[in-house]
């Protein structure tokens, strides 16, 4: 069975999640809960999935970024984008003890906001303590696209989407982005698009 995806606009992606109890995280709900997410951040395909974009206002989100979905990139870009396969794990409760100033900055999309991508710049480093399923303390040290896709699904636990974060007129569909974009330098497409950005 797969969740319905709740999509911007709904009341619940900018809710801030409640904390979640070690009792409740190993209760049968929660730990079914975690199954159906999987199972649904997998088909959508996504590498992410919080808890309030299936509608469910808690402090819980799967991660997983496959080595399949590295296939069809050019080893150069994962390279810069410091990619790579990342495990499925859950994070519940997370809080960022720690960020790096120093920031990376990509397109970035959201099953939330189907279609469309962004530009937005993220710590490149960052620190995460949180609990997994069972219910233990985790620390996560993590950099580059991962750190990213931990920043992304903790700021959905907090009612933030990317592209709040995102850089002014930077907004497009994947469609587009593709068509026009894609192979372009950064820096090309920055001055085309008329975007002021201080990269780090
Ligand atoms: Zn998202």
């Amino acid at each position: 069975m797969l969740l319905k995806i709740f999509q911007a606009g709904e009341p619940v992606l900018r809710q801030t999640a409640r904390r979640l109890s070690r009792e409740e995280i190993l209760g049968s709900e929660i730990q079914g809960l975690i199954q159906l997410m999987q199972q649904t951040m997998y088909s959508a395909p996504g590498v992410g999935l919080a808890a309030p974009q299936i509608g469910e206002n808690i402090q819980l989100a799967v991660i997983e970024d496959r080595s399949e979905y590295m296939l069809a990139i050019p080893k150069e870009e994962l390279v810069k984008r410091e990619r790579k396969p990342v495990p499925f794990h859950v994070i519940i409760n997370p809080k960022i003890t720690w960020q790096s100033e120093a920031t990376a900055s990509f397109f970035e999309g959201c099953l939330s906001t189907q279609g469309l991508i962004a530009y937005v710049p993220r710590s490149l480093e960052i620190t995460v303590e949180c609990l997994n399923e069972r219910a233990e303390p985790v620390t996560i040290q993590a950099r580059g696209w991962y750190a990213r896709i931990l920043q992304h699904e903790i700021q959905h636990l907090q009612g933030t989407l990317c592209v709040d974060h995102m850089l002014p007129r930077s907004l497009m569909t994947i469609e587009n982005y593709m068509k026009y974009w894609k192979d372009k330098p950064i820096e090309d497409v920055l001055e085309e698009l008329k975007i002021k950005h201080q990269s780090s």
